[in-house]
C-alpha cells in the first residue's frame, strides 16, 4: 500500500521506491503515532518539529539522482529518517541539526537501526565547518528564506542542490540547483511546507 501510494503520486525510481519499503518508518516517529507511520503525512517529533510526509522524502530523494559513491550533506536531521533513507542509496551521509535532543535520539536511533554510513552532527547548518569538505548532493529539509552562496560553494562540480525555498510560514518552493561549468542552475519543482531553518544552534535543549 505503501509503495502504491507514492507510485500513485509519481515516484518511479526503482532504487527510491525499494528503499522507501525498506526504511522503518515506525521507528522514527513518535511512540504514540506508531499506528499511522505509513500515512502520507508529516508528523510531529520533539522539540516541536517534524518528520517529513513520506511522498516529500521520497520526491525528494529522487529528485537528487543519486549514484552509490557520492558524499552527500542534510541539513536538518529531525527524525533521522531522510538521512536513512539517503544512506541507503549513496556511499556517505552528514547530517546537521541544531537541536542537541534531536541529534543525539536520532544518532542513537540509526545506530542501532544499522545505518552506519550517517554522521549526525550537532551544529547549524547554515554554518558548516570547513573540515567536512563538499559534497556531491545538499539535500535541506527546514525552510529556507534564500539558498545561501556560501552553501552552494560547498557543491561539488556536477553536484545537485535542493531545499524548500520561501516564507518560513506559509508554503515554499522546492528549488533544486545543479553546479554546472559555468556556474549554477536554477530549477523550480513543487510547493511543499517546511518548518523554517533557524540560524544557530537551539538555546533550548
Ligand atoms: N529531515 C527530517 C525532518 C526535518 S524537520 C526527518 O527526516 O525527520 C527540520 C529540522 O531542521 C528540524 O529538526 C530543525 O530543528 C532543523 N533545523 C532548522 N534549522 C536548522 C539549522 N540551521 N541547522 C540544522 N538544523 C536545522
Amino acid at each position: 500500500m505503501f509503495q502504491l501510494t507514492l507510485r500513485r503520486r509519481g515516484i518511479s525510481d526503482q532504487a527510491v521506491l525499494r528503499t522507501m519499503e525498506e526504511v522503518p518508518r515506525e521507528h522514527f516517529v513518535a511512540a504514540g503515532d506508531r499506528d499511522h507511520a505509513y500515512r502520507d503525512s508529516a508528523l510531529g517529533i520533539a522539540c516541536g518539529q517534524t518528520i517529513s510526509q513520506p511522498f516529500v522524502v521520497a520526491y525528494m530523494t529522487e529528485q537528487l539522482h543519486l549514484q552509490k559513491q557520492h558524499k552527500v550533506l542534510e541539513i536538518g536531521t529531525g527524525s533521522g529518517y531522510q538521512a536513512a533513507v539517503l544512506s541507503r542509496l549513496c556511499a556517505h551521509v552528514l547530517t546537521i541539526e541544531r537541536y542537541r535532543t534531536l541529534a543525539d535520539i536520532a544518532r542513537d536511533r540509526l545506530e542501532a537501526l544499522g545505518y552506519f554510513n550517517v554522521e549526525v552532527m550537532f551544529g547549524d547548518g547554515f554554518d558548516i565547518p570547513p573540515g567536512a569538505g563538499d559534497f556531491d548532493r545538499i539535500i535541506v529539509t527546514a525552510a529556507m528564506e534564500q539558498i545561501p552562496e556560501k552553501l552552494l560553494e560547498r557543491l561539488l562540480p556536477g553536484g545537485i542542490l535542493i531545499a524548500p525555498v520561501g516564507p518560513h510560514h506559509g508554503t515554499q518552493t522546492l528549488v533544486r540547483v545543479t553546479r554546472t561549468d559555468g556556474g549554477f542552475e536554477r530549477k523550480e519543482l513543487v510547493d511543499v511546507r517546511f518548518v523554517p531553518a533557524l540560524p544557530g544552534i537551539a538555546r533550548e535543549l
